[in-house]
């Protein structure tokens, strides 16, 4: 038996509520959670879930973000395909092993990646995983929505449509990943709301971006409790938004719908959820409780529960506030959110697959 323990700060459950505990760990799991008086000063956090990446574009990485949104990133001629298509095997597999490795460093246990590419394109994923996991075994899992073939593979979880827009076969996907009992997710709503309605009727597992969701889809995805990512980096990167009203993060929030948090394509934005946060609270003056549950809660999505609980998969990362000025804060929760970086931690323990 493989056991673990860890000291400190521990935000526990899912209120995430600051206490002074010890937490035990055989096998992967979460055994026993002592409160104790005198604990370690460092901050046990549970690992987030980046909800949406696309690790591939680690090599375009900062190409010129001039042109539209469609000569950018659309499928099949948008410059990140045009630059994926013409790089090697063996490229484009240390770039997401790469971008694998910046993830956990920042605390992230597992990624949502909308692989394109086909079933080849979703081989080198899995190949970059396996390789990632052989070195850092406690360390970021990719779940891999595939397409064009990649969805079909028994390695991967489900299907990443780009757009309904962009797929006139979508309803069949969707069925049949429905049929096999794995997720379907689409982009819907990045630059207008037009393909969120033909995405919502397929009852996805996730909508990534919902940046231009009007009233009544934001009621209807509430009612459904439809999974919603954001991507607040992407969207004003790209342009998609200029303000906070847009994607509606609070709007979402007070309605109720199951939020997430995702760093889009790796090609404009690091994936990296701990920066993505201190925009939520700079632009979108989102509460750092409600911030701090997005970033973690993705996972609910491939079915983990991600809280620091007895029974669950143990999935928790350690920051040390002594090594900075973060030692003086009155808050650790708002503290993670607004200043806490991949710096300040010093071990992950993200033992399952
Ligand atoms: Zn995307």
């Amino acid at each position: 038996m493989v056991t673990h323990q860890y000291s400190g700060t521990a935000l526990l459950g899912p209120e995430l509520e600051p206490t002074k505990a010890t937490i035990y760990c055989a096998d992967g799991i979460i055994t026993a959670i002592e409160e104790e008086k005198n604990s370690s000063p460092y901050w046990i956090c549970p690992g987030f879930c980046n909800a949406h990446t696309h690790l591939a574009d680690t090599l375009a990485m900062d190409v010129p973000r001039t042109g539209s949104l469609e000569s950018l990133v659309t499928p099949p001629n948008g410059l990140k395909h045009r630059i994926l298509n013409t790089s090697s095997e063996s490229a484009l597999i240390n770039g997401m092993l790469f971008s694998l490795q910046t993830l956990s460093a920042a605390g992230t246990s597992s990624c949502i990646d909308f692989r394109e590419g086909g079933a080849k394109g979703a081989l080198h994923l899995i190949q970059a995983a396996e390789l990632h996991k052989k070195y850092h075994p406690h360390s970021c899992t990719p779940i891999i929505l595939g397409r064009n073939g990649g969805e079909q593979l028994k390695k991967t979880h489900g299907a990443g449509i780009s757009s309904t827009r962009d797929e006139p076969n979508y309803q069949e996907i969707a069925a049949e990943m429905r049929k096999q009992g794995k997720i379907i997710a689409f982009h819907a709503g990045e630059r207008d709301s037009h393909d969120i309605d033909p995405a919502i009727s397929c009852d996805p597992d996730l909508i990534v971006h919902a940046t231009h969701a009007t009233q009544k889809q934001i009621q209807t995805l509430s009612d459904q409790q439809i999974p919603v990512c954001v991507c607040p980096r992407s969207n004003f990167i790209l342009g998609v938004t200029n303000s906070a009203q847009h994607p509606p993060i609070q709007h979402m929030l007070d309605a109720d719908i199951p939020l997430s948090l995702g760093t889009d394509n790796v090609m404009f934005v690091q994936p990296d959820l701990l920066l993505e946060l201190k925009l939520l609270d700079t632009i979108y003056h989102i509460d750092p409780k409600d911030a701090l549950i997005m970033a973690i809660s993705g996972s609910s999505i491939h079915r983990r529960s991600p809280y620091i609980n007895i029974g669950n998969p143990a999935n928790l990362f350690l920051i040390d506030p002594t090594r900075s000025n973060l030692q003086f804060s009155r808050d650790p929760l708002a503290t993670i959110v607004r200043r806490v970086t991949a710096f300040d931690i010093i071990d992950t323990y993200f033992p399952y697959d």
